[in-house]
């Protein structure tokens, strides 16, 4: 089966005989084990038959064996932290504000936490010394906010090659547009939330990989902590999923005519898209991945709250990847849990917007950000 057959097939099997072509919705949280031959099924914090199907398909889309879902991102970079992290975890300098959140709570496990900027090759090919035997390597590319591009296939030879495990957050891109663990990665993360979902209207988590060892530790954990989604928002992952690749076409390239639309403008300072032949990122983006994303960040030479009160269509919100696009400013946002120095010397300003691209109308979509660009 093709990737988008994939989309809409794994994970849906028939299972009851009725042909229903779509599976029920499995709501037990607890299973009869005299009704079962052999006994498989025990109690759904550790198994679950929707929560499963969910499973299957996504590890289907990078081609692997495993993948463990969870209630949120974060829930998925928890586990994965509280499996990978021991003495030391080296992060891309520009993340998620959340996953600096997490990585704060490795300090009282002695964990000592690296920040480096994993898009700089001079970087890269230093930073995996004899200090990088066991480490995690934790990735984002394109980072957020700043869209810097990482090379995943440099970065995980150097770090395997160093004794350390690499883990990419791929929420940015989703698995339609790049799949790391091709590039050499080990493990996937996802906040399914965002495009793998689709929808705006459900919180979920991932990690994909092949390795049989991790899939158990990281389903042990997520038993024994209960981070686990429950069965409806599987059930809402799941069909979103379906129509992901469609979505993620649209949204590639419409974002493409806005990045255009953004470097004319002169109310615009400075457009961040890897899609940009400009772009530093822009040749390794173009290798790795199949698109270049629905994200673009810009600076604005006006009044950020005042631009984000006149978007219209673009809805001042957090969040990615959705439906619906969505505009925010970094700064004051998701990036508020990064400390002030930090943000400044990475770049993360008070003029820094972002805007996610939904599956409206492009031209809807360029008329309302040329007029709020512009003041009425
Ligand atoms: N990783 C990235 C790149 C994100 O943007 C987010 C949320 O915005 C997360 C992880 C966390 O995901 P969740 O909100 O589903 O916990």
């Amino acid at each position: 089966m093709r990737f988008d057959t994939r989309l809409v097939h794994v994970g849906q099997e028939q299972q009851d005989g009725t042909g229903d072509v779509v599976p029920p919705l499995h709501l037990a949280s607890t299973y009869d084990r005299d009704a079962q031959d052999p006994p498989r099924w025990f109690y759904a914090r550790g198994e679950n038959p929707t929560r499963e199907g969910l499973e299957r398909c996504l590890a289907a889309l990078e081609d692997v064996r495993f993948a463990s879902v969870f209630s949120s991102g974060q829930a998925a970079g928890a586990t994965a932290l509280a499996v990978l992290a021991r003495r030391r975890v080296i992060v891309s300098d520009d993340v998620y504000g959340g996953t600096h959140s997490l990585m704060g709570t490795l300090a009282a496990q002695g964990v000592e936490v690296r920040y480096v900027d994993l898009a700089d090759p001079a970087v890269v090919a230093r930073v995996f010394d004899d200090r990088a035997e066991g480490a995690l390597v934790w990735v984002e590319t394109p980072t957020n906010p700043l869209l810097k591009i990482v090379d995943l296939a440099e970065v995980s030879r150097r770090a395997h090659a160093a004794g350390a495990v690499v883990l990419v957050d791929n929420t940015l891109a989703g698995p339609v547009l790049q799949q790391p663990l091709r590039h050499g990665a080990d493990v996937t993360l996802y906040s399914t939330t965002k495009s793998v979902a689709g929808h705006l209207d459900v919180l979920g988590g991932a990690l994909v990989h092949d390795r049989e060892d991790l899939h158990e530790a990281f389903t042990a954990h997520r038993t024994a902590v209960g981070n686990v989604p429950g069965p409806f928002d599987c059930f809402l992952v799941h069909r979103g999923l379906k129509t992901l690749a469609l979505r993620t076409r649209c949204q590639v390239a419409t974002t493409g005519l806005l990045a255009d639309a953004l470097r004319e403008s002169p109310a615009v300072a400075e457009v961040r898209y890897p899609g940009l032949p400009e772009h530093p990122g822009h040749a390794v983006a173009a290798r790795q991945m199949a698109g270049f994303g629905s994200l673009i960040s810009f600076r604005y030479r006006g009044d950020v709250d005042a631009l984000l009160r006149r978007l219209r269509l673009f809805a001042n919100a957090v969040s990615l990847g959705g439906v619906r696009s969505l505009a925010g400013c970094p700064a004051t946002t998701t990036h508020r849990p990064v400390p002030q120095e930090t943000r400044t010397a990475l770049g993360i300003t008070d003029d820094l917007v972002r805007v996610s691209v939904g599956i409206e109308d492009p031209q809807d979509l360029l008329d309302d950000l040329d007029r709020a660009l512009h003041g009425t």
